[in-house]
């Protein structure tokens, strides 16, 4: 090629940047016109095969994470979407998924650690305003589920006055706001059948969260697919029980190594409180290796990580937490992030992993 074909290919390749910058604004204008139509009008559920989906919409802990939200799992059961957990990025990222709040069916809390329900508030105003629902959402718990949702309604209870005076109750249905609980017993030795709809069933189990009582894990089972939620639990006789065969177990994951560092950090620091609640902190959470041997022991399918703790910023410390783990269990093991979904369809063992992030 010529110079001077060049030199008129970059001339043209200018002028068609300089043409992109000009006018910017209604570029950006008409894909963001497309793209909110394609939004609103786009249903994922539709695009689901019949079966059982994860979709993760907090993958992280207490701590800060780019990548990890509170705790918040969702699970589409055939049609039905549950929430399991509403931590701090729960409303958020399930609408950054593209599920629509207002048709949650119902929502499952774990224990009542604050980082498992402090977006419980938004997410429950989203699925009020999302759908226009004339009843309130049912928020399944252990005991202390009324406190928690007392307290919601009443925080909420002004800003349900301003929303139905500014759009009317036939939008905004008062009847539909919020949430009612439902609270269930727990048994010793096996788990507790706590909602139960056709092919669908969920069922409840206590975990070992010391000090917290009540703390439990679920299992969803739908047809032929089943998935275990660990809650936060030190290794737990009963998750190993109720994961026995299923397709997923999603165990939550604290790196006790990366913690030390943690601590040690803090002591460098001369923080001591600090380097003591990190230390406490281990005492009431499972390692990945703890993780990866209940998964073995209960021959699950997948091993799903969550509640990821600590953060992991740099990519080489997936591999630190994940030392061990594939010594101990054989089956597929993936360290869950914001936007990471399952797929189960129903009839058969396949599992697809993908993100909608
Ligand atoms: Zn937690
Ligand atoms: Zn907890």
């Amino acid at each position: 090629m010529s110079i001077k074909k060049i030199g008129i290919g970059l001339l043209v390749l200018t002028l068609i940047a300089a043409g992109l910058y000009l006018f910017r604004a209604p570029i950006s204008l008409a894909v963001a016109k497309r793209v909110a139509i394609q939004r609103i009008s786009s249903n994922p559920l539709k695009d689901l095969p019949d079966g059982l989906h994860i979709a993760v919409c907090g993958a992280g802990s207490p701590m800060p994470d780019e990548e990890r939200g509170g705790p918040c799992t969702v699970v589409i059961a055939g049609q039905q979407i549950f929430v399991f957990d509403t931590g701090n990025t729960s409303a958020r990222n399930i609408g950054k998924m593209g599920f629509n709040p207002g048709l949650i069916d119902g929502i499952f809390l774990t224990h009542f650690h604050s980082d498992h329900i402090d977006g419980m508030g938004e997410l429950l105003l989203q699925r009020w305003v999302s759908n226009a629902n004339a009843e309130p959402v049912k928020v399944h718990g252990p005991e202390g589920v009324d406190t928690v949702m007392n307290g919601f309604m009443q925080a909420y209870s002004l800003d349900r006055g301003y929303r139905v005076a500014h759009h009317g109750d036939a939008l905004l249905p008062q009847s539909g706001f919020g949430a009612v609980a439902h609270s269930f017993g727990l048994q010793d030795d096996k788990a507790t059948l706590v909602f139960e709809k056709a092919d669908t069933k969920i069922y409840a189990f206590s975990v070992t969260h010391a000090p917290i009582h009540p703390a439990v894990g679920y299992k969803i089972q739908y047809k032929d697919r089943s998935i275990v939620i660990s809650g936060d639990t030190t290794p737990s006789a009963n998750v190993q029980r109720e994961a026995q065969g299923v397709d997923v177990l999603i165990h939550e994951a604290m790196s006790m190594e990366l913690m030390k560092l943690m601590q040690e950090g803090a002591k460098a620091a001369k923080r001591d409180k600090l380097e003591q609640l990190m230390k406490d902190i281990t005492d009431y959470h499972t390692s990945p290796v703890e993780a990866a041997q209940i998964a073995a022991k209960s021959q699950v399918g997948f091993l799903l990580l969550n509640h990821i703790a600590p953060p992991l910023p740099l990519p080489g410390l997936v591999d630190v937490f994940l030392q061990g783990t594939s010594d101990v269990f054989k089956g597929k093991i993936q360290v869950a992030k914001d936007g990471d979904i399952l797929s189960l369809p129903a009839g058969g063992k396949t599992i697809q992993t993908s993100s909608r992030f």
